[in-house]
């Protein structure tokens, strides 16, 4: 008797459970997406590069993004930084609450939307580069970052990939994983937040990716 209804209950639990984190993961991207915003009014309209450094070869541990916008006092600073202090955090803003301790590696779950083999995306940060906000056209309908994933850092990334330059595999690409109950959340370069299934990211549905757009 107890264990059936144990049998019933769990699973509405945990659906009550994760959409508690969904909520809260949707919460963390909104601030991330307001310290862009500030970041970019106080730098030359520009929002934050993936990294200061120019190239891989040259990142500097302190220039993530994340750190940027830690160290220019947009958003607090975490208590834990898990690779203390190149750019990935354990706690606060920065961290999804869908990602299991063990899971950090890269980021603390969310990645800033990066294209190395396509420039043409107007909504592109790399390497020392990155888009000036004002120049955007359709600032409302372009990712800028979200839930993320790299089979090689585990759960973690700190950058992700359009998935029409780059197909999304498990086994290969950094992207935005099914976290959140079969999908994952997003923040617009507006700065409004979304959630969305997988297959709608994967998919470059609604072009939020700018994959499409011709400038
Ligand atoms: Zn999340
Ligand atoms: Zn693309």
């Amino acid at each position: 008797m107890i264990a059936i209804l144990a049998g019933m209950l769990l699973p509405a639990l945990n659906k009550a459970r994760e959409s508690a984190r969904a909520s809260s993961c949707l919460s963390n991207l909104r601030q991330i997406g307001q310290a862009e915003q500030m970041y970019a009014g106080n730098n030359d309209d520009f929002l934050t590069p993936l990294n200061l450094g120019a190239t891989w070869g040259v990142n500097n541990d302190n220039n993530w993004w994340t750190n940027l916008l830690v160290n220019g006092g947009y958003l607090p600073p975490p208590k834990v930084w898990h690779w203390e202090p190149s750019g990935v955090v354990k706690d606060g803003v920065l961290r999804c609450p869908s990602v299991n301790d063990n899971e950090i590696s890269a980021s603390g779950g969310y990645a800033l939307f990066e294209n190395v083999a396509a420039d043409k995306h107007p909504n592109r940060a790399s390497y020392g580069c990155a888009p000036k906000l004002g120049r955007v056209r359709n600032a409302s309908g372009l990712i800028q970052i979200a839930d993320s994933y790299h089979y090689q850092y585990k759960n973690t990334s700190i950058g992700f990939l359009c998935p029409k330059c780059t197909e999304w595999t498990f086994s290969s690409t950094a992207q935005i994983p099914p976290r959140h109950r079969g999908g994952g959340n997003a923040v617009f370069l507006d700065g409004h937040v979304a959630g969305h299934p997988y297959l709608y990211w994967k998919g470059n549905s609604d072009d939020v990716f700018g994959h499409e757009v011709k400038r």
